[in-house]
């Protein structure tokens, strides 16, 4: 699994790279996004830590905008699992309150009036300055919901097969309260171990 995972990493690398502030008028409105981090490194190149799609129709900068700008963890689980790490880390209680989910009516209604506020705004705010500072990625285009859910459930595959991609010694995600976070060095807990690429898949981007 290695070598596939060596030569996506060579194509996602050589793609033009995208960090905060990111512009909507680059970027296919269709399409997969491959999330690099700061420090960390596999096959010679910056390793792949994330790997994630939308699904509605020209959606994709909008997905990007919930992780790396809009200031709600339960709109992007990789805002609230960054979140963990970083509050985890530092053996901070606010963790329990931190993975409440108030989406739905009801859910608001029990937790809000529990909720420390102004110290979810605070987390908030570090997960976006994480993020903005540390993250940066790559889009591959893809039309049709189908094949980009495809596609990233076999790119998530293959780089969580790979015994060459190892997290480093002070990534963020060892902290992470999630062991398949720890264990696969990818900010993923879904996909993982599945069905990889193969090598003709990867004709396209050649
Ligand atoms: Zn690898």
């Amino acid at each position: 699994m290695s070598q596939i995972c060596s030569e996506i990493h060579k194509i996602f690398n050589e793609l033009p790279r995208y960090s905060f502030p990111f512009n909507k008028t680059t970027i296919p409105k269709n399409g997969i996004y491959i999330i690099f981090e700061k420090n960390e490194y596999a096959h010679g190149a910056d390793r792949i830590v994330r790997i994630g799609t939308h699904t509605g129709e020209e959606q994709l900068f909008s997905r990007l905008q919930q992780h790396f700008v809009k200031e709600n963890k339960d709109r992007s689980i990789f805002r609230k699992n960054i979140g963990r790490a970083l509050l985890n880390k530092e053996n901070d209680p606010f963790l329990e309150q931190w993975d409440w989910d108030l989406t739905t009516k009801e859910k608001k209604e029990k937790y809000l009036p529990l909720l420390n506020q102004a110290k979810q705004k605070e987390v908030e705010n570090s997960v976006s300055e994480y993020i903005q500072t540390n993250l940066s990625f790559c889009v591959i285009h893809v039309e049709g919901k189908e094949k980009r859910l495809e596609l990233e459930s076999k790119i998530i595959s293959t780089v969580s097969l790979c015994e060459n991609c190892k997290p480093s010694e002070n990534w963020l995600g060892n902290f992470s309260p999630k062991r398949k976070i720890r264990e696969s060095g990818l900010w993923l807990v879904n996909e993982l171990y599945k069905e990889p690429l193969e090598f003709a898949d990867l004709e396209i981007y050649k």
